[in-house]
Order: structure tokens, then sequence, then C-alpha cells
């Protein structure tokens, strides 16, 4: 690959409704793609959420505690459905926008042990790279050695991805202007904070917010403790406000964008 790639997350509380079950938010969609567009960024890897789509499902069969009974089969089946229909939302969008988007299908390539990516079949997602496609992936019912199936979330391949492929940065698009001293939807207090460094950011781990609408990846802090592992690699993560025009094409371009910024060590980027 010439250059490094930057590694792009959709939230899924911005490319749907999280609150309404199976429900996208096409023109947030539409507004995002175009940007993506404009930016013309390549290398670039993009990894959507599952929002209303993935989570409501896999929680109603416990998709994310592992096989324990076979009701739950069929849940895994709709948990990989429901994702592939919003998959293809995105990636439709992609191509008519005239981004060479090209779906890999984490569950087809990937096996987890006990949760955590073990065994991730990157070579087509190499090639792909290389050749200019936009290889785009999303948070998965994926089958794990251990516990039979399990969830992975954007997060953990956004971080897994960033790290194995030696991304420039990774940018992360959600609902709010980036990381907060508290949940600023619950918080009136909650400050945002511009830059953080990973010493900061383990100290004020437990002040995070969790899960609030159904979710099975853990929320604000579940998506921190797994960018933390991309970080310890040096990869700078910008968390950006995605809902906000403009915010995703500006981090896209490296130019100045409200948000936080969260980085190793001192050096600011
Ligand atoms: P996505 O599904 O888009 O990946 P999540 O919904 O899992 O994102 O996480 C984003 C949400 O996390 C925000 O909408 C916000 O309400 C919540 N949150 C909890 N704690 C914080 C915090 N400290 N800073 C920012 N957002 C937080």
């Amino acid at each position: 690959m010439k250059c490094k790639p930057i590694v792009l997350k959709l939230g899924g509380s911005v490319i749907t409704y999280k609150e309404k079950p199976l429900t996208p938010n096409l023109t947030a969609i539409e507004r995002l793609t175009s940007e993506i567009s404009r930016a013309h960024i390549s290398p670039l890897v993009l990894i959507h959420g599952g929002g209303s789509f993935g989570h409501p499902i896999a929680k109603q069969y416990s998709i994310d505690k592992g096989y324990r009974d076979p009701s739950q089969i069929i849940g895994f089946s709709k948990t990989r459905q429901a994702m592939m229909t919003l998959n293809k939302f995105v990636v439709d969008s992609l191509i008519l926008h005239n981004i060479p988007a090209v779906t890999v299908q984490p569950s087809a390539c990937t096996i987890t042990k006990q949760g955590r990516i073990d065994v991730m079949e990157e070579k087509p997602l190499r090639k792909l790279l290389e050749m200019g496609f936009v290889p785009v992936l999303h948070g998965d019912a994926v089958l794990d050695s251990d516990m039979g199936f399990a969830i992975m979330s954007g997060d953990q391949l956004v971080s897994s991805l960033a790290t194995k492929l030696e991304a420039e940065r990774i940018i992360i698009g959600i609902d709010v202007d980036g990381l907060y001293t508290s949940d600023p939807k619950t918080d009136a207090n909650a400050r945002l904070i511009q830059h953080i460094d990973q010493q900061e950011l383990t100290k004020m781990q437990h002040e995070i917010g969790g899960i609030r609408v159904p979710d099975v990846t853990g929320g604000m802090l579940g998506k921190v403790l797994e960018l933390m592992l991309a970080i310890e690699k040096e990869i700078p993560v910008i968390i950006v406000n995605a809902v906000k025009p403009s915010n995703v094409y500006k981090a896209l371009k490296g130019e100045k964008v409200v948000g936080t910024v969260i980085q190793r060590g001192e050096e600011v980027v």
C-alpha cells in the first residue's frame, strides 16, 4: 500500500434512529456519503455500527451472551441479516456517490474467542485497498470458538484493523460533539474534552457513560476501551459529531474541527 489508510467509523447512533428498531437515517447516510465522496481519501476503510438494526435483535436473542439454547440460532441469522440490510443502505449510497465501496462481511472472515478477534482473514481486504476500493465493514454477529457465537462491535474492528493496517488515524463519528467528562445527554454539566492523552483517559474511565438504549456493545465506555488498544499503538483518534454537516469531511481532510483528539503522548495532531 502506498500510504497509510484512514479508518472512519460511522456510529449506529448517526446512521439509524437508535430508539426506533430497524429504521435507517437515510438523510444522514446520504449527507455523509456525499461528504466522504467530496473528501476523496484513499486509502480509506469505512466501518459502521449497528444502531437500531443490530442491537435490538441481538439483545432479544442474547447473542452477545454466546450460544446457550437452540432457540437463539434463528436470532443469530436475524441479527446478521439486519446488519446486511443496514449495510446495503450505506453501500448503495456510497456507490451512488461514485465511491468504489465493497462490503467485507465480518462474519465471513472472522472467528472470535471469548468475543475478541482471534482469526481474521485480511488478504481480500488488503487487496481491495491496494486496488483503490473502499472496504466497508460493520459490527456483526460472528462465530466464536469458545462461546459458539458472539457480537463483535464495530469499535473492536476499528481498533483491530487500524492497528494491523498501521492506519494514519481513526475518525469516529458519533451523535455528540466528542468525548465529554460525562454523558452530555444526561448531565448538563458535562464538558467537552478537546485533547486527552492515554494516561488521562485511563484515569477518567469511570466517569464515561455506559449503555443507554439497548446496546450490546457497551456505549461510550465500551468504545473508549476498544480505542485505547489503537491509541497504545500511537494511532491518533478523532471523535467528531457526525450529525453536524461537514465535520466528517473536515476530519477526513485533516482540517480543524470541533471534537476530541485522543493520542498516546503529548504531541498535538
Ligand atoms: P454509536 O452507536 O454511534 O457508535 P453510542 O451510542 O454507543 O455510539 O455512543 C455514543 C453515545 O454515548 C452518545 O450519544 C452519548 O449519549 C453517550 N455517552 C456516554 N458517555 C459519554 C461521554 N463521556 N462522552 C460522550 N458521549 C457519551
